[in-house]
């Protein structure tokens, strides 16, 4: 967990949090704390204060109040910070919305900052993303899956404190931050700072003593447990729908459990596919069944045999489609609407035929456009042509090539002439 990136140590604005705050530059940290609580509940919206000055106030003491944050805002300003505030877990707008509650925010909700002895705030865990494979026929009839999972969940015996008097102190590596800066000088007027997890509390920013660890789960505040899930795909659902589970994902001390997210992947099925609601399906005629009708049995997602056939007297036309109503997918939540089912057919002409085919055919089909019928003064005045067979692909090929061995030809020109011009040079 690091962000990196170069920057100028220009002497940019680096009083403006400390003016917001009211404070002097060398103001203590109990001053600092102090100074924000008067100014925090003085402009607190919801007594009528300026939500643009809370939030640059908590903008502020969210900085001044960090050792390693504020030695880089004295240092470099605003700019200094910007790179590892995105990248770390401390964003500015976490104290704002836990004023709020958090209602749908994704910093979740928390107490007032300082005022809790410790000044903690809650988190929101991250949620656990899964993709599950289902095949279209699930999709199509509905199912469910059950899927065993193992997750962290808060310590029983010490209720995810770690320790058995329920006590802790700050850690004395990051402050009680969690988080560590360093800053690398890659330069005269490049550094580089990157923001990681302390690794003397391993990010939680405080320590428990060896004698007051808990004896379940030896401090580390969590364990395993097994857990079996019952995913319903439900009729309909659609490839990257998601299915829900809150608060599933991970326990872990001060933090709002994430959600376990299943997210649907629909299997390739060699037969339909599908758009939305409506399904589609491949179905290659011969230009007998093209011309004098057809019947072919489709089998369903459902197992169900589908009778197909064409109306008496009707030509079906190469690349066209016909679509059956209500024999597509169920939708979602009305299972009992369905999309279409679209057949988009092909036709096999036969490679050659027989002169006594082509007569019978000739008889049986409507006559041949006038244009066919030349007599034999105008024949008299064309040229005689041949066709011949092409494959289609294979010809563009070969002409892209000839472009281009023909352009690199004359690009070869140019470095074997400098090379020859530095060779007489030596
Ligand atoms: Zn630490
Ligand atoms: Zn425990």
């Amino acid at each position: 967990m690091f962000g990196g990136g170069g920057r100028a140590p220009k002497k940019s604005d680096n009083t403006k949090y400390y003016e917001i705050l009211g404070v002097s530059k060398t103001a203590a940290p109990e001053d600092l704390k102090k100074a924000y609580k008067k100014a925090a509940i003085k402009n607190h919206p919801d007594k009528g204060g300026d939500p643009e000055k809370f939030k640059e106030l908590a903008q502020a003491y969210e900085v001044l109040s960090d050792p390693d944050k504020r030695e880089i805002y004295d240092q470099y300003g605003e700019d200094g910070l910007k790179e590892g505030m995105q990248s770390g877990g401390h964003d500015p707008f976490d104290i704002f919305s836990s004023f709020f509650g958090g209602g749908g925010s994704p910093f979740g909700g928390g107490g007032m900052p300082g005022g809790s002895s410790r000044g903690r705030r809650q988190r929101r865990g991250e949620d656990v993303v899964h993709s599950l494979k289902v095949s279209l026929e699930d999709l199509y009839l509905g199912t469910s899956k059950k899927l065993s999972l193992s997750r962290n969940v808060l310590c029983s015996k010490c209720k995810g404190k770690g320790s058995k008097s329920g006590a802790s102190t700050k850690c004395g590596g990051c402050q009680g931050t969690g988080m560590k800066v360093t800053i690398r000088h890659l330069g005269p007027s490049m550094i580089q700072q990157m923001q990681h997890a302390c690794n003397e509390c391993k990010g939680t920013g405080e320590t428990i003593s060896d004698k007051d660890r808990c004896g379940q789960c030896k401090g580390e505040k969590v364990a395993q447990e097994k857990k079996v899930l019952e995913v319903h795909v439900e009729k309909g659902m659609q490839n990257g729908q998601k299915i829900t589970f809150p608060g599933e994902a991970d326990e872990a001390p001060d933090t709002i459990t994430g959600d376990i997210v299943f997210i649907i992947q629909q299997k390739e099925h060699p037969k339909f596919k599908r758009k939305g609601d409506d399904l589609f399906v491949e179905h290659s005629l011969s230009l007998t069944d093209a011309l004098c009708g057809f019947q072919f049995v489709l089998n369903h997602l459902d197992g169900r045999q589908l009778l197909i056939k064409s109306n008496p007297g009707e030509v079906v036309k190469p690349d066209s489609f016909k679509a059956i109503n209500d024999e597509g997918m169920p939708m979602y939540q009305r299972p009992f609407m369905k999309g279409k089912l679209y057949i988009h057919f092909s036709v096999d002409f036969p490679e050659t035929l027989s002169l006594e085919q082509v007569k019978a055919l000739e008889a049986a089909l409507p006559s041949r456009a006038s244009s066919q019928q030349l007599t034999d003064m105008e024949l008299d005045e064309c040229e005689e042509t041949t066709l011949h067979d092409v494959n289609m692909e294979e010809e563009m090929r070969r002409k892209q090539h000839q472009a281009h061995s023909e352009a690199y030809d004359e690009d070869d020109d140019m470095p074997g002439g400098a090379q020859r011009v530095q060779c007489a040079q030596q």
